[in-house]
């Protein structure tokens, strides 16, 4: 690594952002899902808005997973090995973080976004695979959410302690700590450690513990809606680990008294905290009353998220739209001709990939709708099928379907509901076509947004922070047909931009399954009295809504608006 692109990234003051994952780029298989995509595409826009950015994440040599699926559906998981020599550049600096007692080193790999307006950001992909450390230690930064507890709080204590400690070591001045979940709120417990007070005569100890200058460093994103998702360990777990790093109950006052919960450490040791769109800020503020949460609503990086003919198509009548896609105000100046085209130009090349993957003939006239996400009990995957008759009266030739999502190798339910798929599938196959791609990840999503005719998101309420892969579709023309939860509840006008499936939001605060039978009632309906008929009937209204969701949905929720609001409400104030 040459010293003078370290020193080029150095010489200004930074925001530092930190994450568990970040999904960048197929290659660097480092995310699960949305809030590592969702991290990626912060960065991207960052680099394109020439923002002073570093970030940090860890290596996870061994990715998330490569998803094999049976005949069945059973997933099995094989290791998804990447060579990270082959994308960025390993630094010479170590730090140390102590782990059960030990010093565990830690290395960092430089990665750049470079982008065409100029930007830069590095990104700092830490790693402990060194020969000095023990061999268990070497496997802290090897895989994605593998393994328990303990192995977990491992991995966060190299992303935040040693995160810090990386940044302080390689020169980087940072004005602004920016958190992404829980999983990163150690480094605030080691930024605390380097403010203390100098006081002669303490009558309290805690008072030591400039929270308040911590507070002032740091930006908080909390991703998730439910009391059961946040991170916490017991503080066994905290004194095996990491002794004690500052004393046990300066950290019970910050952390919680029981268990530490990385949600309520970040929200004491942060100033700025928000969630991901404005309901999820809403049910957040109700989850931890007493705290200020704000909202920024998600985003999707727009050149990362459009499809080729689409690109095209915007590069002719909206040049420049790529890094200012609030010129997707205008898109009432493409054709209606051209936006079909184009349309079907990426359904093709869908089509043809869903061939070569499960040799099946889907066709290219017929009404296609796409649900890919992760495998996981919430997302309801399976509602579209409450009614396998009624799905055949209404969908028999006239109706295919895409499926694809991994489901986290712990979640039984998941699993289940993806063996749940294939047998509907089987069932269902005189009638309709139906396939379930294996193995999704960042470069299927987008022929995925960009080749269905329609976005089918049914999660069960309020469960969906915010949700992203609709705003993927909407850069490509897709409208949304989905539940009325996290981004859609800002975006959906019914029948202009896409469709709402079950009730308007409420005010509950609590999930529950009570909606299921009503929200598959609604999906039926409109599927068959609204979607069905304006498609195949009235092409015009159809390709206006096509137009909406790009004028409407894709100019506002992409990442440059969310960056831009990230820099003038929680960076610079
Ligand atoms: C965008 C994306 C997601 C997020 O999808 P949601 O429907 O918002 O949950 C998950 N996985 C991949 C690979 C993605 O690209």
């Amino acid at each position: 690594m040459n010293a003078d692109r370290l020193l080029e990234h150095i010489k200004e003051q930074k925001i530092a952002y930190f994450s568990m994952e970040i999904g960048l780029r197929k290659e660097i298989p480092t995310y699960s899902g949305g809030l590592g995509v969702l991290a990626g595409d912060t960065i991207k826009s960052a680099a394109d808005l020439r923002l002073p950015m570093v970030a940090v994440t860890l290596i996870a040599k061994r990715g998330y997973f490569r998803q094999i699926l049976d005949e069945r559906g059973r997933q099995t998981e094989a290791p998804e090995e990447w060579n990270p020599a082959l994308y960025m550049d390993l630094l010479l600096q170590r730090v140390a973080v102590e782990i059960e007692g030990r010093d565990v080193l830690v290395q960092a790999w430089l990665y750049e976004v470079k982008s065409l307006t100029g930007g830069n950001v590095p990104v700092l992909f830490l790693d402990t695979d060194l020969a000095e450390n023990r061999p268990e230690d070497r496997e802290i930064t090897a895989a994605l959410y593998g393994g328990d507890k303990v192995y977990r709080l491992k991995q966060e204590a190299v992303l935040g302690i040693g995160g810090v400690r990386m940044l302080r070591k390689l020169g980087f001045e940072i004005k602004k700590y920016h958190m992404n979940e829980g999983h990163a709120s150690l480094l605030a417990v080691e930024l605390l450690k380097e403010f203390k007070r100098d006081i002669e005569e303490v009558w309290d100890e805690r008072l030591v513990w400039d929270v308040d200058r911590v507070r002032d460093l740091c930006v908080f994103t909390t991703h998730t809606p439910v009391e059961a998702g946040h991170d916490k360990f017991s503080y066994d777990i905290v004194s095996r680990v990491m002794g004690e790093p500052i004393p046990l109950n300066v950290l019970k006052d910050l952390g919680g008294k029981d268990s530490l919960n990385m949600t309520l450490l970040a929200l004491n040791l942060t100033e700025f905290v928000n969630g991901v769109a404005k309901k999820h800020g809403e049910v957040s503020q109700n989850m931890f009353p007493g705290y200020q949460i704000h909202a920024i609503t998600n985003g999707v990086h727009s050149y990362t998220w459009t499809c080729d003919s689409f690109k095209r198509l915007y590069d002719k009548y909206l040049p420049g739209w790529a890094n200012e896609p609030e010129l997707f105000v205008r898109v009432g100046r493409v054709p209606d001709s051209e936006i079909w085209a184009v349309h079907l130009e990426a359904k093709k090349a869908l089509l043809d990939f869903v061939r070569s993957e499960t040799g099946i003939d889907m066709d290219l006239g017929v009404l296609t709708l796409g649900f890919a996400r992760r495998a996981t009990a919430y997302k309801r995957a399976d509602m579209l099928f409450s009614d396998t008759e009624r799905l055949k009266r209404m969908g028999s030739g006239r109706l295919q379907i895409i499926y694809a999502g991994k489901a986290h190798p712990k979640d039984e339910a998941g699993k289940a509901l993806i063996e749940r798929i294939f047998e509907l599938k089987e069932r269902l196959r005189d009638s309709i076509k139906i396939v379930y791609l294996q193995n999704y990840n960042m470069e299927m999503a987008l022929k995925l947004v960009s080749g269905v005719d329609v976005w089918l998101n049914n999660p069960l309420r309020p469960l969906e922070a915010s949700g992203t892969s609709g705003m993927k579709a909407a850069h490509n023309g897709v409208p949304n047909f989905s539940v009325l939860d996290g981004w859609w509840i800002e975006g959906h006008i019914e029948g202009f931009t896409g469709w709402a499936i079950g009730p308007e939001p409420s005010e509950t605060r609590v999930s529950d399954n009570a909606n299921d039978g009503k929200d598959a009632e609604d999906l039926y309906n409109k599927l068959e009295n609204i979607l069905i008929p304006t498609f195949y009937n009235d092409r015009h209204t159809w390709i206006r809504i096509m137009q909406n969701a790009i004028g409407k949905n894709a100019y506002y929720f992409n990442s440059h608006r969310m960056m831009r609001r990230y820099v003038t409400e929680a960076y610079i104030r």
